[in-house]
């Protein structure tokens, strides 16, 4: 659903930047070697911005400058009825819209992306 989405991957110091694209389950890399041909994790992706460090989602920007840990802390506490807007807001970027519209049918496909992308452990799925 947020495939296609553009991140950017920004270090503490800010001297190191590295661009990505959301792809499926990670991002697709756009530094010199992957030039956007390799999705990578969350990890993998800040490895290659030359970065280390334990929660890389604290550092993986969405264009309008949130996080991707912020957003999806975001999501968390938006009412079912307002998620999918609220998605919309928040990532700061157009969407996909025919891949939304199937994403919005199954709210609990939706929760599955964000632990997708965010982590198994993270996102606590409604019952
Ligand atoms: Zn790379």
């Amino acid at each position: 659903m947020l495939d296609g989405v553009p991140v950017k991957y920004v270090s503490w110091s800010r001297e190191k930047n590295l661009k990505g694209i959301i792809k499926g389950t990670g991002y697709l890399c756009g530094c010199k070697d992957c030039k956007f041909t390799k999705a990578l994790n969350a990890y993998e992706f800040e490895r290659h911005a030359g970065c280390k460090t334990k929660h890389p989602n604290n550092h993986i920007y969405f264009e309008n400058g949130k996080t991707i840990y912020a957003v999806v802390q975001e999501l968390k506490s938006s009412p079912q009825e307002m998620l999918f807007e609220a998605i919309q807001n928040v990532t700061g970027s157009p969407i996909n819209q025919k891949n939304f519209r199937i994403w919005k049918a199954s709210y609990q496909a939706a929760t599955r992306e964000l632990q997708r992308i965010y982590g198994k452990d993270e996102v606590i799925v409604p019952s």
